[in-house]
This record gives structure tokens, sequence and C-alpha cells, in this order.
């Protein structure tokens, strides 16, 4: 079962997802719910950011691909239409974001992954797409997309489908899980399993516990995991 703070090969991401996940956005990939594939680490290709203690992400929009025409796409704008006049994925999430900024239609889900390691993901839960933009990037406009950490979505609720009560969770910076990650080698720390490993809170965020600092966040497989929760209730 995957939940947020889960870790995840590429493969496992796949397969959750019942995909073989290729771009770094997917509009509608399952029914209503979209897709985003992010990465804070410091060779990424995209500057998305975390504000608001990990509520809030800025995506950055994608560049149009490599061709003959579009050598190098890094000094040219992020495109809103394919050439043939259909929407890119930008165009897509931004259209979905301004109607609903005008009031019309369901918010718009979006799931989000986080790269840790090359082939190691963590998936950061459910986010609700509020703004779209563009602006300036370096002499060249590039889409951003604002999204919010939903609480208790419903959608979350009937794909966890069982009593385990969600322990909200406010996503965990990425320097963070990366410096958790180095600290305790990827593995459990009290087995050392390097299945099924989740970001756990020390102390609860429930219960008063930072999502901020690398002391009070450890990785546990699954069944160390659920032993603590049981332990705690
Ligand atoms: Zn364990």
């Amino acid at each position: 079962m995957i939940k947020p703070g889960s870790v995840i090969s590429y493969i496992e991401m796949c397969l959750e997802e019942g995909v073989n996940l290729q771009r770094g956005m997917n509009f509608h990939l399952d029914g209503d719910i979209s897709l985003i594939l992010m990465s804070l680490r410091p060779n990424a290709p995209y500057t998305d950011r975390v504000e608001d203690n990990g509520r809030i992400l800025i995506y950055e929009g994608h560049d149009v691909p490599k061709t003959l025409e579009t050598p190098i796409p890094k000094i040219v704008d992020q495109a809103m239409k394919n050439p043939s006049g259909t929407l890119t994925q930008n165009g897509l999430f931004y259209e979905a974001a301004k109607k609903r900024q005008n009031g019309h239609g369901k918010p718009e889900l979006v799931k989000v992954y986080e790269k840790l390691h090359p082939g190691i993901w963590v998936y950061n839960g459910i986010f609700e797409l509020i703004n779209a933009w563009q602006e300036k990037s370096n002499d060249r406009k590039v889409f951003k997309f604002k999204l919010q950490l939903t609480e208790n979505s419903e959608y979350e609720d009937k794909r966890v489908k069982s009593k385990v009560e969600l322990n909200h969770n406010r996503l965990i910076p990425s320097q963070v899980k990366m410096a958790v990650w180095k600290r305790d080698e990827g593995k459990c720390v009290i087995c050392g399993s390097t299945d099924n490993l989740h970001f756990d809170h020390i102390i609860p965020f429930s219960k008063g516990g930072s999502s901020l600092v690398v002391e009070n966040i450890q990785l546990l497989c699954a069944r160390h995991n659920i032993a603590k929760r049981d332990k705690i209730e």
C-alpha cells in the first residue's frame, strides 16, 4: 500500500500507476486524476520548489521537445500549444487551473511523486491545482503551477480503504528526506530491510512532531511502521 511518504522504486511506481511513466506531466492520467513527477535534486532539469512548511508546491512547466528546429529547448519559451494546435501538458494544466479559478468545475487533483535518488521515488500525496501563470526566467517564458496538499481527500480515503488513520503528514521537505535517506543508509532503522520503506515522523505530526527537522524523521519498513502505530494507539 502506497501512502504519502512511501519510498518506492521506479518500477513500483509504474506498477502502482499501471503505466510506464515517461513524462513528468500527465494530465488526467487516471480518469480525473493527474500525475506529476518532481525533483528538487541539485541537478534537476526544472526549478520546482516547496513553500508554506511543505503544503504548497510550485511546479515548473515543461520545455518543448528537442527537435532539429529546436536543438536547445532551454532557451525557447515553454509552449501552451503543440504545432498541431492541441494543448501541451502545460496548456492542459493551465486551462484546468484557470477554469477552477473562475469557479467552474471540480478541483483538479494531482498525485505527486518526487525523485529522491536515481531510481528511487517518494510518493508525496495528492495535491489540488490552485493556480497557474507564466513568468520570465532567463529571457524566456516558463509556466508555473501552484499546488496545495489536500487534507484527508476523499480520493485518498477511498484508495487507502483501511481503518488505518493517515498520519497527516505535512510534506517532508526534500532536503530533509535526502539527509534522512543518507543517514539511515536507505534501510529500516530497526531491521535493516530495504523493502516497503516509509519516511516516519518519530514524534507524529498530529502530536506536534516536526516535518522540518532531520532528527524527527526516520526510515521504517512497513512492518515496523505498523508496529509503531499500534503501540502509539
Ligand atoms: Zn523494519
